[in-house]
């Protein structure tokens, strides 16, 4: 197995090669040349095996350069009861008849993205080792809140590896700033940027791309990377716990096994549905993958018309990891749908760039419709769907979870469909506690303390070892830059960290 670009199909890199680069210089993204099978006898003794074991397993087909002990070093360091808040690393509820909720956030950042981004510092120092790349990668991140904390969680004292991460300093919340200026570890830096998200996502581009920031860097020993979602190092691990939770459903006597389920995600950039679809074309037993999506509803028009257009209003919602217009990792899935065809790929993203629409074939119309269903939910829909699940089932769901669970009821009542279901939960409601609070209770506390505790109060759910830590903790990094400082920032910090 090797690795192409999505806009060159000619391109033949190895998948440590692919982790180390991240994005493919012809502006594309990486694919495996093949999509693994696996058989339903594999999916279902995975049941038997620890977490890290199944990943390994998994790994294991599409990382063909690594060796076993290498994968089994990079999925035993991520994914223990150190970092997460159990040996099973991820929990199935029950919710309703044949509905599952697949609980991705019992992380150190409460959120989906330490799935990819605990495994991601092993498996790029694994890589850099590998294709004999004897630097130190220095980490560079822009965030608006999310990624930014989990990414300092997987990176801090990895060996060979420092991060340093921006964030707009009027832009996050309250907890979100003390989760990244509270973090610990010798080789991290969070530095605030007077500005927005853009503005700190521009200036981390300009970095990367300054020949003589490179060259100094170059001296002392070291190159930079991403922890961007597009890495083929942040897909991977994402794949695995469909299969994973699927086996475990076959395992608890709720499905029999070669039974089809459906998946439902809530969706932004693509990534986390996408490695649901990556799950099921390698043989797991799945009907629909029901993509959903908040008031920014770009992909629930795309999957329906086969038109792609961000010419729309941007809101701002109470999902804001899902507050999103261009979802990169489409593009992955347009090119295996086309079969390969990096011309027409090149092509679309092309008039994406320009105009910012395409349109795709009829033969990929039909495939998207064949795959997937899609829904999208507003605000006030996704606070109706807290309460109602809580008030039902006394299940509390975060703000991103509610809109799958919304789009997935209109799908079920739209369709009939009674396919047992499991739908990706993606982050802790402690992590959206305001929005939680004021649809369960009507208001929220101003202090993000006191909302922990009326949530805790409310959900009867354990506050998570992470939050609760975090209000007796030092901030460490006080710093704030103008978008101009930032290079100067990292030349600066570079030697230190
Ligand atoms: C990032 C994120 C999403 C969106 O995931 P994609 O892989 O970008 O589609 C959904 N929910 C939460 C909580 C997230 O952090």
């Amino acid at each position: 197995m090797y690795y192409k670009s999505t806009r060159n199909s000619a391109l033949k890199l190895s998948s440590a090669e692919a982790i180390v680069k991240g994005i493919s210089e012809d502006g594309g993204l990486f694919v495996p040349s093949e999509i693994p099978s696996l058989t339903i006898d594999e999916i279902v003794s995975y049941a038997d095996m620890s977490y890290p074991e199944r990943a390994a397993r998994i790994f294991s087909k599409f990382l063909t350069d690594f060796t076993d002990a290498e994968l089994r070093y990079c999925t035993e360091s991520a994914y223990n009861d150190k970092s997460f808040a159990s040996a099973s690393i991820t929990e199935i509820s029950h919710l309703f008849d044949g509905t599952y909720v697949l609980e991705l956030w019992h992380g150190p950042t409460c959120a989906f993205k330490d799935m990819a981004l605990q495994i991601l510092p092993y498996l790029l120092t694994t890589s850099m080792k590998k294709t004999g790349v004897d630097k130190k990668v220095v980490i560079l991140v822009a965030t608006s809140g999310d990624t930014g904390k989990a990414a300092l969680e997987g990176f801090a004292d990895v060996e060979g590896t420092s991060i340093m991460v921006f964030y707009p300093e009027d832009g996050v919340s309250a907890m979100q700033k003390k989760q990244m200026t509270t973090q610990d570890g010798a080789n991290v830096s969070v530095c605030a940027v007077k500005g927005n998200f853009d503005d700190c996502q521009n200036g981390v581009k300009a970095i990367f791309t300054d020949a003589s920031i490179k060259e100094k860097l170059s001296e002392q020993g070291r190159v930079f990377s991403s922890a961007n979602s597009i890495n083929w190092g942040r897909l991977a691990p994402q794949i695995i716990y469909y299969i994973s939770a699927y086996s475990e459903l076959v395992k608890n006597g709720d499905i029999n096994a070669g039974d089809k389920i459906n998946i439902t995600v809530p969706t932004g950039n693509f990534g986390n549905i996408l490695a649901a679809y990556y799950a099921k074309k390698m043989g797991l037993p799945v009907n629909k993958l029901i993509c959903a999506s908040n008031s920014n509803n770009v992909l629930t028009d795309f999957l329906k018309t086969g038109v792609y257009d961000r010419n729309r209003h941007f809101f701002t919602t109470i999902s804001p990891s899902m507050d999103i217009l261009i979802s990169s990792n489409l593009e992955r899935l347009l090119y295996i749908m086309t079969g390969g065809d990096d011309s027409r790929i090149r092509e679309w993203f092309s008039a994406l760039s320009s105009q910012g629409r395409y349109e795709v074939s009829e033969d990929v119309k039909a495939q998207l419709a064949d795959e997937f269903a899609a829904g999208c939910c507003d605000d006030e829909q996704t606070k109706a769907t807290i309460k109602e699940i809580y008030d039902k089932y006394s299940y509390t769901l975060d703000t991103h979870t509610a809109v799958a669970v919304k789009v997935y009821e209109d799908y079920r009542k739209a369709t009939g469909d009674s396919t047992r279901t499991v739908i990706a939960s993606t982050a802790s409601p402690y992590k959206f506690g305001t929005a939680v609070l004021e649809a369960i209770t009507g208001s929220a506390p101003e202090d993000e303390f006191d909302k922990v505790a009326e949530l805790n109060r409310v959900s009867g759910y354990d506050v998570p070892r992470s939050l609760a830590e975090l209000k007796t903790k030092a901030v460490r990094f006080t710093g704030s830059v103008d978008k101009a400082e930032m290079p100067a920032f990292v030349l600066d910090t570079i030697g230190k960290i």
